[in-house]
């Protein structure tokens, strides 16, 4: 399907919100659960006369007994207010302008209602040919905020003047039912902003809800049009998607509304009918293995992730040229490596420090192998070798025999002691000259020629 077939909507449809007010007796939400800041912000704006409530994911996870990740803000003073109000406000986004009140690493993020387009307001508000809003800068009241938020779930509004919850899209209910369901005419709500279809598979994921039907029925059709969407925020879209906790089912749900290979077609084109190619296999791994660095709290790294996700698609190229340039390895895999990650750039704005460590990753891949003399004492010096070490092992499982050889000889080496790790490069040195294993302990050391000797 090319993006043609795809006809732009001719009218913004906007749906009829009924308003359900759920008084405080009626709802979980209670002030202690929301974050001191986000309640300084609050108070402060209500104190000024302002309308002030809390939206969005803070709202949904608390209503649904959860943590949320973030606490926003949205009111009816405009950005310029919202710094008149608070000294440590940033003004930021041209997109949509939005106000970042910074309590030191803390940020809340306030937005002021957005109202619906007028015809002739290109400078506020533009949309492509394709429908997509560009820039979204009309300010409104907040029944028209609640109408232009993406899923039902994601339109209540908790008010700080009552304790009260807004709920504009019937949120509530679809709590209830468990659905994920978005607001108004589903196609005309994707032609606006694409990367709603990757938040519907994003939140069915994180909050184990079913997209329901007429919500989830034009993705499939309509996921060609993230081919739109500017790299840089595809990057952060597909990190919110596999570095949030549910990296693995996200992949997985993305893959059966054919997004992930909008995002990923270097990937995708090594993807199987039995999902058991190499290049799937290391993703499932790659996947599992940060969401259980995340759940045990341990740091994750987008580049590692992305080494994986690559590396195969990668060595394809590297076999390839091997054969067509009579490359060595080496020069092989280099080369690749920058072929592959131009091209996954251009559609996923990976930062240059990530790529940089990708390549460190994968280079170490040609280096672990080479262990006799002093050279696997040097490799654990080295800051990338936990990485590549562990890369190493994920591979070993893929790939099974030398490679997984490799992982436990490398696995055996780093906790071994002084002695141990000795002997070990000396059986290397004797297997490598005899083709077996070494009989001698170690060989003595060879004199060093004395310059002057004739
Ligand atoms: P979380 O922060 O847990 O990922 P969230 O729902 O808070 O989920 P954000 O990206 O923080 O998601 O956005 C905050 C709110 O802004 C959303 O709940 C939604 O109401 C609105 N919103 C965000 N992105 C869009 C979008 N692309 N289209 C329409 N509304 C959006
Ligand atoms: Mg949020």
């Amino acid at each position: 399907m090319n993006n043609n077939d795809l006809e732009p909507s001719k009218q913004r449809v906007y749906p009829e919100l009924a308003l359900n007010i759920i008084t405080r007796q009626d709802h979980n939400v209670s002030r202690e659960q929301i974050s001191e800041n986000a309640l300084k912000v609050l108070y402060r704006l209500h104190g000024a006369g302002f309308e002030a409530y809390l939206v969005g994911g803070g709202v949904r996870d608390l209503l649904l007994g959860g943590k949320p990740k973030d606490f926003d803000v949205a009111t009816n003073a405009t950005p310029e207010q919202i710094r008149q109000l608070f000294r440590n406000c940033r003004l930021i986004g041209r997109r949509f302008r939005l106000a970042h009140i910074m309590f030191g690493r803390d940020i809340i993020e306030v937005a002021t209602f957005r109202g619906h387009h007028q015809e002739n307001n290109k400078q506020l508000a533009s949309q492509s040919e394709a429908g997509m809003l560009l820039r979204d800068n009309v300010y409104g009241t907040i029944d028209e905020d609640a109408e232009r938020r993406d899923f039902t779930i994601n339109a209540m509004y908790y008010n700080i003047a009552d304790y009260s919850i807004h709920d504009y899209a019937g949120g509530r209910e679809d709590m209830e039912d468990k659905l994920v369901r978005l607001i108004g005419d589903p196609e005309t709500r994707y032609r606006e902003d694409p990367v709603r279809m990757l938040r519907a598979i994003r939140f069915a994921v994180k909050l184990d809800f079913d997209i329901e039907e007429e919500t989830a029925a034009p993705i499939e059709h309509l996921a060609p049009l993230l081919r739109d969407i500017p790299a840089a925020r595809l990057y952060e879209e597909s990190l919110k998607m596999l570095q949030s906790g549910y990296g693995l089912e996200t992949y997985h749900l993305m893959r059966e509304y054919d997004l992930f290979q909008q995002l990923f077609p270097t990937i995708a084109q090594y993807f199987s009918e039995e999902y058991d190619s190499q290049t799937e296999l290391m993703l499932d791994l790659a996947l599992d293995s940060t969401d259980q660095r995340i759940e045990e709290g341990k740091r994750i790294n987008p580049a590692f992730m992305f080494a994986a996700m690559l590396w195969y698609p990668m060595m394809e190229q590297a076999k390839e040229l091997m054969h067509s340039h009579n490359f060595n390895d080496y020069d092989a895999v280099m080369e690749a490596s920058n072929r592959i990650l131009d091209e996954v750039v251009k559609r996923i704005a990976i930062p240059r420090r990530h790529t940089a460590t990708i390549r460190e990753i994968w280079q170490l891949q040609l280096r672990l192998p080479r262990r006799t003399g002093k050279r696997a004492f040097r490799l654990m010096e080295l800051n990338k070798f936990r990485a590549g070490f562990d890369f190493l092992e994920m591979r070993g499982e893929v790939e099974g025999g030398e490679t997984k050889q490799l992982a436990d000889w490398w696995e055996t080496f780093q906790t071994a002691g002084r002695n141990m790790r000795q002997a070990m490069v000396t059986d290397l040195d004797g297997t490598t000259a005899t083709g077996k294993p070494s009989s001698r302990r170690r060989r003595s050391p060879r004199k060093k020629k004395s310059k002057t000797s004739s």
